[in-house]
This record gives C-alpha cells, sequence and structure tokens, in this order.
C-alpha cells in the first residue's frame, strides 16, 4: 500500500473510532477495559448494543496454541529456530501463515512475537524468543509481524519490558540502568514499533526498577506512545496486574485491555476511582480509541476495511515449517565430516537417545506457546522413511557404522518451559553418559539435540565428532533432521546466542551472585552486566564460549574477498550505507552462507562494546560460484543510547566494519568515520 493510501485508511479508521467513542456510554466504556463476559481467557467483553463483538485472541509464537484456540494447527519450529535463519523472509511468511491460520480460526490478534532479550540462558522461555542481540531480535520480528499482519490479523508484540528470566515473573524487579535498558533491552520493542507498527503491547509481569510496567506513565505513555510514536493498544500479560488496585494509574500509564479479567480494572473500582476525578473521561477515551482500531483494521466492524490476501492456503504450512527447520539447524562440529551421511557407504545405523521418539506439540506443553498439530513427525520417522531398504537401524552401537543420539531437553517444568527457570545448564546425566560410552562403542557418534536454549556440553563435547543443534523443529521435525544429516540440504543455520562453557563464564551468572540471577531477598535482580549482554559479555571479558554467537558449519566452505563500502562518512542518523563484498563456495556442494556486519568502535565519548551486529544478508550460492553482496548498514544502528541526554546519538570517531562469518571470525574490515549526529 502507497503511504498515501495508508494515510488516507488510517484517517478513515481514526474517524470511525471517533464516531464510534462518542457513542460509548462510560458504563460502556469501562466495560471494553477487560473481559467481564468470562465466556473465555481469551476474548474481550462485547456490547451488544453497538455491533461491537467480543476481540478473539489466541497465543503464539509458534502457531496457535491448543488452549487459546482450540484446533489443530501448523506447529512451526521454535522462534529461537526462526532466528537461527538470519532469514527476514521465512520470518515474514511464518507470520503470514500463521496470521492465516489465526484469521480462519476467527481469531483476530496473535499474542506474538516475543521479543524479551535472551540474558541467561536457563530462561525457560528462551526458545520463545529471538536472540541475545537486540539488532538480529528486531530484523527478524519486524517481517514476523507484518505478515501476520498482513493478513488482517493483529500481532501482539510482547512481553514489555526486560521478561527476562520465568524465576519469581510476577513478583521480581528487574534493575536497569538507564542506556542498558534502551539500548538492549526497549530496542527490539521501539524499532519493532516504528517499522512494523504493531497494532497491539503486551506489558510483562515483572517490575521494572520497582515499578510494574502498568503503573510505569513515563514507559508506557512518554517513551512507547509519545516518544516513539505506538497508535496501537496495550495488554496486560494473563493476571499481571493481580497486585495492582489503582485503576487511575493504569488508566493514565494508557493500558486499555485487562486479561483475562478485571482486577484494577475491576467496575466498582472504575466508578469509585472515577467520582474521586483521578482520572477524566478524555484520558479514558484515549485507551478506548487505541483498542477499538483493531476492529476496523482486522475488518471485524467493517469488511470494507480489511486489506488481506484472500487466497487462502495454508496447506502449504507443514512445508514451511520444514523449510524453516532445516534452514534454522545448526551444525556445531563436523569433525572428520561425518555428514552430511554417505547412502552407498552406510549399511547400519544404531539410533539412540530419549528425544528420538518424542513428539512435543501436546496441550499446554512448555506453556502457553504450545501447538497442538494434526501429526508430527519424530526424528526416529523421519529417518526411517528415509533409510527404508537402504539402510539398516540397529541397537547395537559396536555393530553399527555409526551412531546417531537424539538428545536434548522438552518442555517439562524445570527445562524449556514457561514459569519456571531451566534446573540445570547440564545435559541430565544419565544422557551424559550415554553419549560418552556410545563414543566408546563407537568413534563415529553423531550427537543432535533438540533443545530451545544452549546446553553445558563440557562433559562430553570432545568425545564426539559431530553435533547438530535441531531446535524444537516443529510437526515435520524428523524430516528435516533427515534431510540435514543425508546431505539433501546443507546446513545454514547460525547461532542467535552463544553456547558458553560454563554457567559462569554468561552475563547473568558471572560471579555465581544471586543478586544478578535469580535476584536478591527482595526479589531484585541486577543487571549489573549493563549493555555486556551475550557476546558482547564474552568478548569485554575474552572468555571463549563452547560456540560463539553468528557460529554455524556448512558441508561447504566459503571466501569473503574485496569489501568494499559505498561511503566513508556518516553525519546523521538518517544516514545508511551499503557494505558489498565477492563470496565464493569454494566447496563441492551447493550452500547458503549467512554473511555478518559488525561496528567496532573507536571513540571515546562512550564505553561501547568490542563489537556489535550491524548487518547482515544470507546468501545461496552454487558449488564454485562467486557473486556480490550488498548489505545496507543503518546509521541508526551504529548509535548508543545517552542516558544524560536521554536519546540515541550518534558518537563522534572511527568506525571499524568487520565482515565476516560469525563474531569470532577472521574478519574483512574498512573503517568508515561517524560525525555527532
Ligand atoms: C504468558 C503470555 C501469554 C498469556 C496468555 C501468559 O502466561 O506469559 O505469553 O500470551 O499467558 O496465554
Amino acid at each position: 500500500m502507497s503511504t498515501t493510501s495508508a494515510k488516507r485508511k488510517d484517517a478513515d479508521i481514526n474517524l470511525k473510532v471517533e464516531q464510534l467513542v462518542k457513542q460509548l456510554t462510560l458504563e460502556e466504556k469501562f466495560l471494553l477495559l477487560s473481559n467481564y463476559n468470562k465466556q473465555s481467557a481469551f476474548s474481550s467483553t462485547s456490547i451488544e448494543r453497538l455491533g461491537i463483538p467480543s476481540l478473539e485472541m489466541t497465543d503464539g509464537p509458534l502457531g496457535l496454541s491448543w488452549h487459546s484456540s482450540s484446533r489443530r494447527s501448523t506447529r512451526f519450529p521454535a522462534t529461537i529456530c526462526l532466528s537461527a535463519t538470519w532469514d527476514r523472509n521465512l520470518s515474514q511468511l511464518m507470520g503470514e501463515a500463521i496470521g492465516r491460520e489465526a484469521r480462519e480460526a476467527g481469531k483476530q490478534l496473535l499474542l506474538a512475537p516475543g521479543v524479551n532479550i535472551q540474558r541467561t540462558p536457563l530462561n525457560g522461555r528462551t526458545f520463545e524468543y529471538m536472540s541475545e542481540d537486540p539488532y538480529l531480535t528486531k530484523e527478524i520480528a519486524i517481517p514476523y509481524v507484518k505478515g501476520v499482519q498482513n493478513q488482517s490479523v493483529g500481532a501482539c508484540l510482547k512481553h514489555f519490558a526486560a521478561n527476562n528470566q520465568e524465576t519469581n515473573r510476577r513478583i521480581s524487579s528487574s534493575e536497569i540502568d538507564e542506556r542498558t535498558l534502551h539500548e538492549i533491552y526497549l530496542r527490539p520493542f521501539k524499532e519493532v514499533v516504528q517499522e512494523a507498527k504493531p497494532w497491539s503491547i503486551m506489558g510483562s509481569y515483572n517490575k521494572i526498577n520497582g515499578k510494574y510496567i502498568y503503573e510505569n506513565t513515563h514507559l508506557l505513555r512518554r517513551i512507547l506512545m509519545e516518544e516513539w510514536g505506538f497508535d496501537g493498544f496495550v495488554v496486560t500479560d494473563w493476571d499481571a496486574t493481580k497486585y495492582i488496585h489503582d485503576a487511575a494509574i493504569c488508566i493514565r500509564s494508557g493500558l486499555s485491555l485487562e486479561m483475562p479479567g478485571p482486577h484494577c480494572y475491576k467496575l466498582e473500582l472504575l466508578r469509585a476511582s472515577f467520582k474521586k476525578g483521578e482520572f477524566t473521561e478524555s484520558m479514558l477515551d484515549d485507551i478506548i480509541r487505541r483498542f477499538l482500531r483493531i476492529f476496523f483494521l482486522t475488518g471485524i466492524l467493517d469488511p470494507e476495511m480489511s486489506s488481506h490476501d484472500k487466497r487462502v492456503d495454508s496447506t502449504q504450512n507443514p512445508s514451511l515449517a520444514r523449510k524453516i527447520a532445516e534452514e534454522g539447524m545448526v551444525l556445531l562440529k563436523n569433525d572428520r565430516g561425518l555428514l552430511p551421511l554417505n547412502l552407498q557407504k552406510i549399511r547400519r545405523i544404531a539410533l539412540l537417545g530419549p528425544n528420538l521418539d518424542v513428539k512435543y506439540g501436546r496441550p499446554q506443553y512448555g506453556g502457553s506457546s504450545a501447538v497442538v498439530p494434526p501429526y508430527e513427525i519424530t526424528p526416529l520417522q523421519g529417518i526411517r522413511e528415509r533409510c527404508e531398504k537402504k539402510i539398516k537401524l540397529v541397537d547395537d552401537t559396536s555393530k553399527a557404522d555409526l551412531a546417531i543420539i537424539v538428545a536434548g531437553l522438552n518442555h517439562d517444568k524445570g527445562m524449556d518451559s514457561e514459569s519456571e527457570d531451566r534446573k540445570s545448564f547440564d545435559l541430565p546425566q544419565d544422557q551424559v553418559e550415554l553419549i560418552k560410552k556410545t563414543a566408546q562403542d563407537n568413534t563415529d557418534t553423531i550427537v543432535i539435540l533438540i533443545s530451545g536454549s544452549p546446553i553445558g556440553m563440557e562433559k562430553w563435547l570432545r568425545n564426539v565428532p559431530t553435533i547438530l543443534e535441531a531446535w524444537y523443529p516443529g510437526m515435520e521435525g524428523g524430516r528435516s533432521i533427515a534431510n540435514v544429516l543425508f546431505g539433501n540440504v546443507n546446513p545454514s543455520g547460525k547461532l542467535p546466542i552463544t553456547f558458553p562453557r560454563r554457567l559462569e563464564d554468561s552475563p547473568a551468572h558471572s560471579g555465581k551472585d544471586n543478586r544478578t540471577y535469580p535476584g536478591d531477598e527482595n526479589h531484585k535482580v541486577y543487571y549489573k552486566e549493563g549493555i555486556n549482554v551475550g557476546y558482547r559479555f564474552f568478548d569485554a571479558m575474552k572468555i571463549e564460549p563452547n560456540f560463539p554467537f553468528g557460529f554455524g558449519m556448512s558441508y561447504t566452505s566459503f571466501e569473503y574477498q574485496k569489501l568494499r563500502v559505498n561511503r566513508k562518512k556518516i553525519k546523521s542518523m538518517k544516514d545508511y550505507l551499503v557494505v558489498s563484498i565477492d563470496v565464493t563456495n569454494r566447496g563441492p556442494l551447493d550452500g547458503s552462507e549467512v554473511i555478518q556486519v559488525y561496528a567496532r568502535h573507536n571513540q571515546n565519548e562512550a564505553q561501547r562494546p568490542l563489537r556489535e551486529l550491524v548487518g547482515f544478508e544470507k546468501i545461496m550460492l552454487r558449488s564454485r560460484q562467486t557473486s556480490s553482496l550488498s548489505i545496507a548498514v543503518q546509521a541508526k544502528d551504529l548509535a548508543y543510547y545517552d542516558s544524560e541526554k536521554h536519546r540515541w546519538r550518534l558518537a563522534a570517531g572511527d568506525v571499524e566494519l568487520q565482515v565476516g562469518s560469525s563474531s569470532k571470525s577472521d574478519f574483512l574490515s574498512e573503517t568508515i568515520v561517524c560525525y555527532e549526529d
């Protein structure tokens, strides 16, 4: 849609919203603020007199969750796998596919995506989030939101903000300095709001510096709405307002919808507070207006206004799920080139491990993001399909040509699951023993990890030659795994999160200090590492991880040459430059590579991380092919947050642009100059 027609549509919607607000009585406005019908935990109150239906919501972000849609839906790979693809286009396609299924299910709001930063590998919801890096997070989240909303379904960006652990999630307070809050934790929200315009945002359970977000007029009203220009509505996380009894402060902050039922927006509290003059009707109108916009944007109040592509083809979604899993799997280790498996040479494979034949798509399994698919291909089924009549699958590891162990975590509480954090960074002891014993029996042992977060590998990493991180690969997962094992797909996923050697190496756990994780006796969690989250921390402390951010191997090899930058000076935050590079596939197989651009700032104004991701592109190259690739770098991504001036700024000085295949590769580099903005 052109900018002029988008503006015209916006004006039309605002007019219709205004007309509706005028017809609502005060009591009806109160009713719109929560779910008073109680028929479902995922519907708002309808106002029949004016033909306003209830808004129907459903959880994401891996697909339509069972508990909120009561239907089987495409189970996509976990969001961490989506970001491991480093593929914006796939993210948009996934958003569109889920949006389409939501619309078919009669839902107007998808409670996704989750863009909280992965601060600790122990967070039970790491699998639902995108990355430890705010740039990668926003680059994957923007197309996802656009995709969902292309289907006339609202996206709900969650959980605003600094919701980085599940331990004590309803009472903990994330204690963060202003710069870190803006530069790391708020940044994905800001960028997605400004680039993709989500129709709603969900607040979080935790407090930030002692205050729940719903009482935080500064963050909600001033920053989110006034400064960033968010014109959608804010919804609570489910029961997140349990401990808040002040209706007026929530109205003033800009909370439009309290779910799944009223706490601070109880009718008697609203009436009393209004009577006392603690909020005005025009304050109330603002949050009602924000909420009513979605009824027009989705077309439920006026079908003329919706603009989605009406050709519904949800049958394609399982193959999209398979593609995302294939593109997101990360080959971590492949000593001796065991992979891809050679069908001509291998006669017998031993298959083992607790995750070999597990289906993950069960109601509520892992929490609110649990999707139940119509079918799910386990690794065993996928590998069996491929081996049929050609390779014998056996149990005895010593008699096999090679052994494959499907190990990792699952969605039980204490593992990758909502509402609790992981209990251990390591694999369960029986799995460690299984890996060691198998590797002793058969040196050609491959470990496939099913998990949504980094796993400690020190006890067994050196015992096995090959490791593939398959994440939670979705309903077609077994086939995706088989395609990667047998070389039908050349792996190209890159880690969106650092895999540390020891838990204490990672920022929230450094110094084994309870105050930085999981919090002190008052449930205050001190983000002492500041902006040094993820690879920024490992770089600053010079700690070698097992596998660095951005890392992932291929069955082929790539060579980078001839780095060029189209301009050497950056003067304004609105500028951008283009980095170009020639990439050659030097190996015998076709394959894709993610070329990453990091910035290293040489300036005195503020302390900066050693390097920060500022650009990337993924390219597919045939064997021996060379291609020139352009990567745009936006000046705003070179900026830092100045907490004295309370704004983003470019600092004057040199910036080295480093181009490589991970955050720790050999880089080609070019230096440009930034002028103060
Ligand atoms: C989760 C949200 C989810 C909501 C509704 C909460 O427990 O934190 O992510 O959208 O439930 O199911």
